[in-house]
């Protein structure tokens, strides 16, 4: 079981600078943002959509393909009476996540699934096709520590300074 602030300290190990610059009003606004409590499942679901910052080349993933990123965070509480009754806890409340950014599928999504942190469906499994280094690029994520992208983490963000979560 892993929390948000769980996932967002693996950011902060692994992929640092997806949270510099949070905030530096670079960040695409977020879109269509969704909050659903599910009491039967005693779950509080957040979706949203961000733009692709366009600073890296397009993703030949579909997922990724049209410059448009969808998140999902899920807060699974302990007990269904206390959805709608409290709000989310970002430090308490086991989460699992989504995005649909390379980020995301590239440096966390395998390594949250094996913590029971991700979100959804499985994701095609991803089969390295460079060799590793001196000839190739380094392994993403080495120390396979689960976290979050910068859209996720931004969204987080944006939902406690709304005060939707806490
Ligand atoms: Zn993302």
């Amino acid at each position: 079981m892993a929390t948000i602030l769980n996932l967002l300290r693996g950011t902060k190990r692994v992929l640092p600078v997806a949270l510099d610059r949070l905030g530096d009003g670079k960040n695409s606004p977020i879109k269509q943002v969704r909050v659903q409590e599910f009491k039967s499942i005693k779950t509080v679901q957040v979706l949203a959509t961000q733009q692709s910052s366009g600073r890296y080349p397009k993703s030949k993933r579909p997922q990724a393909k049209s410059g448009f990123y969808n998140q999902q965070i899920k807060f699974v509480y302990e007990n269904r009476e206390e959805v709608g009754n409290r709000l989310p806890s970002l430090s308490a409340d086991k989460a699992k996540i989504r995005c649909t950014c390379d980020a995301y599928y590239y440096y966390f999504w395998w390594y949250n699934k094996k913590v029971d942190a991700h979100s959804g469906t499985k994701f095609p499994k991803y089969i390295r096709k460079t060799p590793l280094p001196p000839e190739g690029y380094p392994e993403k994520n080495p120390q396979k520590i689960p976290g979050m992208c910068k859209h996720l983490a931004f969204l987080v963000r944006e939902l406690r300074r709304a005060g939707v979560v806490k």
